[in-house]
Protein backbone atom coordinates (compact mmCIF):
# COMPACT_ATOMS: atom_id res chain seq x y z
CA UNK A 1 0.00 0.00 0.00
CA UNK A 2 1.03 3.58 -0.93
CA UNK A 3 0.13 6.48 0.66
CA UNK A 4 -0.02 9.78 -0.79
CA UNK A 5 -2.56 11.65 0.88
CA UNK A 6 -1.14 13.36 3.78
CA UNK A 7 -3.06 16.35 3.11
CA UNK A 8 -6.34 15.10 4.11
CA UNK A 9 -4.88 13.06 7.22
CA UNK A 10 -1.92 11.74 8.52
CA UNK A 11 -1.34 8.42 10.49
CA UNK A 12 -1.10 9.40 14.00
CA UNK A 13 2.42 9.60 15.89
CA UNK A 14 2.30 6.45 18.29
CA UNK A 15 3.87 8.97 21.33
CA UNK A 16 0.71 10.82 20.24
CA UNK A 17 -1.56 7.81 20.62
CA UNK A 18 0.06 6.96 24.41
CA UNK A 19 -0.37 9.90 25.29
CA UNK A 20 -3.96 10.01 24.90
CA UNK A 21 -4.66 6.70 25.90
CA UNK A 22 -2.67 7.21 29.27
CA UNK A 23 -4.15 11.03 30.26
CA UNK A 24 -7.54 9.27 29.29
CA UNK A 25 -7.25 7.08 31.88
CA UNK A 26 -4.72 8.96 34.52
CA UNK A 27 -7.40 11.82 34.72
CA UNK A 28 -11.19 11.16 34.58
CA UNK A 29 -12.23 14.36 35.65
CA UNK A 30 -14.10 17.19 34.45
CA UNK A 31 -11.11 20.00 34.45
CA UNK A 32 -14.25 22.08 35.50
CA UNK A 33 -15.21 20.50 38.42
CA UNK A 34 -14.78 22.27 41.54
CA UNK A 35 -13.69 18.70 43.48
CA UNK A 36 -10.17 18.33 44.07
CA UNK A 37 -9.68 15.73 41.01
CA UNK A 38 -11.12 18.56 38.47
CA UNK A 39 -8.68 21.06 40.44
CA UNK A 40 -6.06 18.51 39.37
CA UNK A 41 -7.38 17.70 35.49
CA UNK A 42 -7.33 21.68 35.20
CA UNK A 43 -3.58 22.24 36.25
CA UNK A 44 -1.94 19.17 34.12
CA UNK A 45 -4.60 20.80 31.05
CA UNK A 46 -3.32 24.16 31.58
CA UNK A 47 0.33 22.67 31.22
CA UNK A 48 -0.49 21.18 28.06
CA UNK A 49 -2.14 24.55 26.90
CA UNK A 50 1.20 26.49 28.02
CA UNK A 51 3.63 24.45 26.31
CA UNK A 52 1.38 24.98 23.19
CA UNK A 53 1.31 28.42 23.57
CA UNK A 54 4.96 28.37 23.74
CA UNK A 55 5.42 26.24 20.35
CA UNK A 56 3.39 28.75 18.71
CA UNK A 57 5.25 31.79 20.15
CA UNK A 58 1.47 32.91 21.54
CA UNK A 59 -0.42 33.92 24.97
CA UNK A 60 -2.05 30.86 26.63
CA UNK A 61 -5.44 32.71 26.62
CA UNK A 62 -5.58 32.97 22.88
CA UNK A 63 -5.76 29.83 22.31
CA UNK A 64 -9.34 27.79 21.64
CA UNK A 65 -9.80 24.39 20.92
CA UNK A 66 -12.51 23.62 18.67
CA UNK A 67 -13.21 19.44 17.00
CA UNK A 68 -11.15 20.83 14.19
CA UNK A 69 -10.44 22.83 11.15
CA UNK A 70 -13.48 23.06 9.93
CA UNK A 71 -14.92 24.07 13.06
CA UNK A 72 -12.10 26.70 14.14
CA UNK A 73 -12.50 28.20 10.50
CA UNK A 74 -16.34 28.77 11.39
CA UNK A 75 -15.69 30.17 14.45
CA UNK A 76 -13.35 32.78 12.95
CA UNK A 77 -15.69 33.63 10.05
CA UNK A 78 -18.64 33.58 11.79
CA UNK A 79 -17.38 35.11 14.83
CA UNK A 80 -15.76 38.13 13.77
CA UNK A 81 -18.51 38.83 11.18
CA UNK A 82 -21.37 38.65 14.07
CA UNK A 83 -18.94 40.00 16.54
CA UNK A 84 -18.44 43.04 14.44
CA UNK A 85 -21.30 43.67 11.86
CA UNK A 86 -21.70 47.22 13.24
CA UNK A 87 -18.18 48.06 11.93
CA UNK A 88 -19.00 46.72 8.44
CA UNK A 89 -20.19 43.49 6.82
CA UNK A 90 -17.37 43.67 3.76
CA UNK A 91 -15.02 40.28 3.97
CA UNK A 92 -12.46 39.67 1.13
CA UNK A 93 -11.36 36.10 0.90
CA UNK A 94 -9.49 33.83 -2.17
CA UNK A 95 -11.12 31.50 -5.24
CA UNK A 96 -7.75 28.88 -3.27
CA UNK A 97 -9.65 28.19 0.19
CA UNK A 98 -11.12 24.98 1.74
CA UNK A 99 -14.92 24.54 1.75
CA UNK A 100 -14.83 25.12 5.37
CA UNK A 101 -14.15 28.61 4.31
CA UNK A 102 -15.84 29.11 1.05
CA UNK A 103 -19.58 27.14 2.54
CA UNK A 104 -19.31 29.58 5.10
CA UNK A 105 -18.54 32.83 3.47
CA UNK A 106 -21.36 32.05 1.51
CA UNK A 107 -23.40 31.60 4.70
CA UNK A 108 -22.77 34.99 5.66
CA UNK A 109 -23.61 36.14 2.48
CA UNK A 110 -27.01 34.71 2.46
CA UNK A 111 -26.95 36.55 6.11
CA UNK A 112 -26.54 40.10 4.46
CA UNK A 113 -22.46 40.16 4.21
CA UNK A 114 -20.96 41.49 0.84
CA UNK A 115 -18.16 39.45 0.01
CA UNK A 116 -15.22 39.82 -2.50
CA UNK A 117 -12.60 37.25 -3.86
CA UNK A 118 -9.26 39.00 -4.74
CA UNK A 119 -7.71 37.92 -7.61
CA UNK A 120 -4.41 35.91 -7.88
CA UNK A 121 -1.39 36.27 -9.63
CA UNK A 122 0.03 33.65 -12.17
CA UNK A 123 1.88 31.74 -9.26
CA UNK A 124 -1.27 32.18 -7.10
CA UNK A 125 -0.65 34.63 -4.66
CA UNK A 126 -3.06 37.34 -3.76
CA UNK A 127 -2.44 40.24 -6.19
CA UNK A 128 -1.64 43.27 -3.38
CA UNK A 129 -3.02 45.79 -6.04
CA UNK A 130 -6.35 44.00 -6.67
CA UNK A 131 -6.59 43.56 -2.58
CA UNK A 132 -6.19 47.61 -1.91
CA UNK A 133 -8.54 48.14 -4.88
CA UNK A 134 -11.10 45.82 -2.38
CA UNK A 135 -10.02 46.80 0.73
CA UNK A 136 -12.61 49.64 2.51
CA UNK A 137 -13.15 51.10 5.65
CA UNK A 138 -16.43 49.06 6.31
CA UNK A 139 -14.11 45.81 5.63
CA UNK A 140 -13.98 44.05 8.54
CA UNK A 141 -12.22 40.99 7.67
CA UNK A 142 -9.60 39.21 5.16
CA UNK A 143 -9.55 35.17 5.39
CA UNK A 144 -7.03 33.63 3.39
CA UNK A 145 -5.39 30.19 4.13
CA UNK A 146 -1.44 30.39 4.34
CA UNK A 147 -0.74 26.90 2.09
CA UNK A 148 -4.29 25.98 0.22
CA UNK A 149 -4.69 22.29 0.37
CA UNK A 150 -5.30 21.07 -3.21
CA UNK A 151 -2.52 23.38 -5.36
CA UNK A 152 -0.27 23.97 -1.93
CA UNK A 153 0.60 27.94 -2.45
CA UNK A 154 1.89 29.47 -0.33
CA UNK A 155 0.94 32.94 0.41
CA UNK A 156 2.97 36.20 1.97
CA UNK A 157 1.27 37.05 5.12
CA UNK A 158 3.66 39.44 5.88
CA UNK A 159 3.11 41.95 3.15
CA UNK A 160 -0.74 41.12 3.23
CA UNK A 161 -0.72 41.88 7.06
CA UNK A 162 1.26 45.27 6.02
CA UNK A 163 -1.01 45.94 3.79
CA UNK A 164 -3.78 45.46 6.18
CA UNK A 165 -2.00 47.94 8.90
CA UNK A 166 -4.60 51.24 7.39
CA UNK A 167 -7.57 49.26 8.37
CA UNK A 168 -7.91 49.27 11.78
CA UNK A 169 -11.74 47.49 11.88
CA UNK A 170 -10.32 44.30 9.28
CA UNK A 171 -9.02 41.35 10.96
CA UNK A 172 -6.43 38.80 9.19
CA UNK A 173 -7.46 35.48 9.42
CA UNK A 174 -5.32 32.45 7.90
CA UNK A 175 -6.29 29.11 7.71
CA UNK A 176 -2.72 27.30 8.33
CA UNK A 177 -4.18 24.07 8.46
CA UNK A 178 -1.45 22.72 5.38
CA UNK A 179 1.02 25.07 6.88
CA UNK A 180 1.18 24.16 10.67
CA UNK A 181 4.28 21.47 11.16
CA UNK A 182 5.28 21.60 8.20
CA UNK A 183 6.46 25.08 7.24
CA UNK A 184 7.49 27.79 9.89
CA UNK A 185 4.27 30.53 10.05
CA UNK A 186 5.22 33.52 11.67
CA UNK A 187 2.10 34.21 14.01
CA UNK A 188 2.97 37.90 14.97
CA UNK A 189 1.36 38.01 11.08
CA UNK A 190 -2.18 37.68 12.05
CA UNK A 191 -5.09 38.25 13.86
CA UNK A 192 -6.61 34.93 14.27
CA UNK A 193 -5.22 31.14 12.51
CA UNK A 194 -6.33 27.58 12.43
CA UNK A 195 -5.01 24.95 12.38
CA UNK A 196 -5.28 20.87 13.17
CA UNK A 197 -2.83 18.16 14.37
CA UNK A 198 -3.85 15.35 12.36
CA UNK A 199 -2.73 17.06 9.27
CA UNK A 200 1.04 16.20 11.65
CA UNK A 201 0.98 13.08 13.10
CA UNK A 202 -1.75 14.35 15.86
CA UNK A 203 -5.46 13.35 16.57
CA UNK A 204 -8.61 13.79 14.71
CA UNK A 205 -11.13 15.28 16.81
CA UNK A 206 -9.44 18.20 17.94
CA UNK A 207 -8.47 21.60 16.08
CA UNK A 208 -7.08 25.09 17.16
CA UNK A 209 -8.17 28.77 16.74
CA UNK A 210 -5.76 31.23 18.03
CA UNK A 211 -7.38 34.28 18.67
CA UNK A 212 -5.09 37.53 19.48
CA UNK A 213 -5.51 39.38 22.56
CA UNK A 214 -8.11 41.82 23.07
CA UNK A 215 -10.44 40.36 19.63
CA UNK A 216 -13.89 39.35 20.56
CA UNK A 217 -15.87 36.85 18.64
CA UNK A 218 -19.41 36.05 18.69
CA UNK A 219 -19.90 32.15 19.78
CA UNK A 220 -20.63 29.53 17.52
CA UNK A 221 -21.14 26.61 19.82
CA UNK A 222 -22.97 28.10 22.89
CA UNK A 223 -23.06 26.54 26.19
CA UNK A 224 -21.32 25.72 29.80
CA UNK A 225 -17.72 26.77 30.73
CA UNK A 226 -14.98 25.38 28.64
CA UNK A 227 -11.61 26.81 28.58
CA UNK A 228 -12.77 30.36 26.96
CA UNK A 229 -15.70 32.01 26.73
CA UNK A 230 -15.48 31.82 22.94
CA UNK A 231 -16.22 27.62 22.67
CA UNK A 232 -18.57 26.22 24.92
CA UNK A 233 -18.21 22.35 26.04
CA UNK A 234 -16.01 20.18 28.33
CA UNK A 235 -12.55 20.68 27.48
CA UNK A 236 -10.73 17.39 26.36
CA UNK A 237 -7.55 16.87 28.08
CA UNK A 238 -6.51 13.77 26.25
CA UNK A 239 -6.89 15.28 23.01
CA UNK A 240 -5.14 18.70 24.10
CA UNK A 241 -2.49 16.88 25.50
CA UNK A 242 -2.03 14.48 21.92
CA UNK A 243 -2.17 18.33 20.32
CA UNK A 244 0.81 19.51 22.36
CA UNK A 245 2.57 16.34 21.76
CA UNK A 246 2.52 16.01 17.88
CA UNK A 247 3.06 19.84 17.83
CA UNK A 248 6.25 18.78 19.84
CA UNK A 249 6.93 16.07 17.82
CA UNK A 250 6.70 18.18 14.40
CA UNK A 251 7.89 21.57 15.23
CA UNK A 252 11.47 20.87 15.68
CA UNK A 253 11.61 19.11 12.47
CA UNK A 254 10.24 21.16 10.12
CA UNK A 255 13.65 22.44 8.04
CA UNK A 256 15.16 18.40 7.84
CA UNK A 257 11.51 17.25 7.03
CA UNK A 258 11.00 20.42 4.33
CA UNK A 259 14.34 19.58 2.58
CA UNK A 260 13.71 15.78 3.17
CA UNK A 261 10.45 16.32 0.77
CA UNK A 262 11.69 18.95 -1.62
CA UNK A 263 13.71 16.19 -3.10
CA UNK A 264 11.08 14.06 -3.21
CA UNK A 265 8.82 16.33 -5.14
CA UNK A 266 11.75 17.21 -7.50
CA UNK A 267 11.86 13.85 -8.32
CA UNK A 268 8.41 13.08 -8.54
CA UNK A 269 7.75 16.59 -10.78
CA UNK A 270 10.85 14.87 -12.64
CA UNK A 271 8.96 11.89 -13.40
CA UNK A 272 5.91 13.31 -14.33
CA UNK A 273 7.21 16.20 -16.44
CA UNK A 274 7.67 13.92 -19.23
CA UNK A 275 4.53 13.08 -20.57
CA UNK A 276 3.05 15.40 -23.14
CA UNK A 277 -0.80 15.60 -21.79
CA UNK A 278 0.58 16.12 -18.07
CA UNK A 279 0.29 19.26 -16.33
CA UNK A 280 1.73 20.38 -13.42
CA UNK A 281 -0.58 22.87 -11.33
CA UNK A 282 1.34 23.62 -8.44
CA UNK A 283 4.01 26.49 -9.04
CA UNK A 284 7.35 25.66 -8.32
CA UNK A 285 7.61 27.55 -5.23
CA UNK A 286 4.69 26.25 -3.96
CA UNK A 287 4.60 23.99 -0.67
CA UNK A 288 6.75 20.73 -1.62
CA UNK A 289 3.99 18.57 0.68
CA UNK A 290 1.50 19.14 -2.51
CA UNK A 291 1.37 18.46 -5.78
CA UNK A 292 -1.70 18.41 -8.24
CA UNK A 293 -1.33 17.98 -11.62
CA UNK A 294 -4.06 17.34 -14.48
CA UNK A 295 -3.94 14.46 -17.21
CA UNK A 296 -5.62 16.50 -19.78
CA UNK A 297 -8.31 14.49 -21.38
CA UNK A 298 -8.63 12.13 -18.47
CA UNK A 299 -11.48 12.10 -16.07
CA UNK A 300 -9.59 12.41 -12.91
CA UNK A 301 -11.69 9.65 -11.05
CA UNK A 302 -10.41 6.93 -13.81
CA UNK A 303 -7.03 7.92 -12.93
CA UNK A 304 -7.72 7.99 -8.87
CA UNK A 305 -9.17 4.45 -9.91
CA UNK A 306 -6.51 2.94 -11.96
CA UNK A 307 -3.74 3.72 -8.99
CA UNK A 308 -5.57 2.26 -6.67
CA UNK A 309 -6.30 -0.89 -8.28
CA UNK A 310 -2.75 -1.14 -7.11
CA UNK A 311 -2.95 -0.11 -3.79
CA UNK A 312 -1.80 3.74 -4.22
CA UNK A 313 -4.04 5.96 -2.65
CA UNK A 314 -3.96 9.81 -4.06
CA UNK A 315 -6.82 12.45 -3.87
CA UNK A 316 -8.58 14.01 -6.88
CA UNK A 317 -9.17 17.39 -5.09
CA UNK A 318 -9.36 18.18 -1.68
CA UNK A 319 -10.87 15.26 1.00
CA UNK A 320 -14.20 17.60 1.55
CA UNK A 321 -14.86 18.61 -2.12
CA UNK A 322 -17.56 17.31 -4.33
CA UNK A 323 -16.02 15.02 -7.23
CA UNK A 324 -16.64 15.51 -10.99
CA UNK A 325 -16.90 19.57 -10.13
CA UNK A 326 -13.97 21.71 -11.24
CA UNK A 327 -11.15 22.45 -8.97
CA UNK A 328 -11.38 25.64 -8.26
CA UNK A 329 -8.05 26.71 -7.05
CA UNK A 330 -7.06 24.36 -10.11
CA UNK A 331 -9.27 27.16 -12.07
CA UNK A 332 -8.15 30.21 -10.59
CA UNK A 333 -4.89 29.54 -11.28
CA UNK A 334 -4.86 28.46 -14.65
CA UNK A 335 -8.50 29.71 -15.98
CA UNK A 336 -9.03 26.26 -17.98
CA UNK A 337 -12.13 24.63 -17.03
CA UNK A 338 -10.60 21.24 -18.48
CA UNK A 339 -7.45 21.19 -16.38
CA UNK A 340 -9.57 21.80 -13.28
CA UNK A 341 -11.39 19.10 -14.37
CA UNK A 342 -9.18 16.26 -14.50
CA UNK A 343 -6.72 17.23 -11.46
CA UNK A 344 -5.05 14.63 -9.06
CA UNK A 345 -3.59 15.76 -5.84
CA UNK A 346 -0.07 13.68 -4.50
CA UNK A 347 0.63 14.89 -0.84
CA UNK A 348 3.96 13.47 0.18
CA UNK A 349 5.19 13.30 3.83
CA UNK A 350 9.01 12.72 5.84
CA UNK A 351 7.13 8.62 5.80
CA UNK A 352 6.97 9.11 1.97
CA UNK A 353 9.95 7.02 0.79
CA UNK A 354 12.04 7.20 -2.19
CA UNK A 355 10.96 3.97 -3.45
CA UNK A 356 7.16 4.54 -2.72
CA UNK A 357 7.51 7.74 -5.39
CA UNK A 358 9.52 5.60 -7.93
CA UNK A 359 6.60 2.54 -7.54
CA UNK A 360 4.34 5.63 -8.40
CA UNK A 361 5.79 6.25 -10.97
CA UNK A 362 5.78 2.99 -12.80
CA UNK A 363 1.81 2.83 -12.11
CA UNK A 364 1.23 5.81 -13.36
CA UNK A 365 3.23 5.03 -16.91
CA UNK A 366 0.93 2.03 -17.01
CA UNK A 367 -2.05 3.65 -16.16
CA UNK A 368 -1.09 6.65 -18.70
CA UNK A 369 -0.56 4.42 -21.28
CA UNK A 370 -4.33 2.74 -20.59
CA UNK A 371 -6.04 5.71 -20.37
CA UNK A 372 -4.42 8.48 -22.39
CA UNK A 373 -6.00 7.71 -25.93
N1 LIG B 1 -8.55 24.03 5.92
C1 LIG B 1 -7.66 23.43 5.12
C2 LIG B 1 -6.67 24.26 4.38
C3 LIG B 1 -7.64 22.03 5.00
O1 LIG B 1 -6.75 21.44 4.21
C4 LIG B 1 -8.61 21.28 5.72
C5 LIG B 1 -8.67 19.81 5.58
O2 LIG B 1 -8.27 19.25 4.58
C6 LIG B 1 -9.52 21.96 6.54
C7 LIG B 1 -9.46 23.33 6.62
C8 LIG B 1 -10.56 21.21 7.34
O3 LIG B 1 -9.92 20.45 8.31
P1 LIG B 1 -10.69 19.46 9.31
O4 LIG B 1 -10.78 18.16 8.58
O5 LIG B 1 -9.79 19.39 10.50
O6 LIG B 1 -12.00 20.04 9.63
Amino acid sequence: MIYLDYAANTPAHEEVLKSFVDFSTQYIANPNASHALGKETKIVLDEATERIAKLLGVQKSEIIYTSGATESNNLALKGIAYQYRRKGKHIITTYLEHSSVTSTVTALQNAGYEVDFVDVLKDGQVDLEHLKELLRPDTILVSLSHVDSEVGIKQPLKAIHDLLEGYPNCFFHVDATQAIGKIVVDLKDVDLLTFAPHKFYGLNGIGILIKKEGIMLEPVIHGGISTTAFRSGTPTLALIESAAKALELAIPHIDERYTYVEGLNIKLRKGLEKYANVHINSPKDASPFIVNFSVKGVNAAAFQQALEECEIYVATKSACCVVNTPSRPVYALTKDRKLALSTLRISLSHLTTEEEIESFLEVFERSYKNLVK
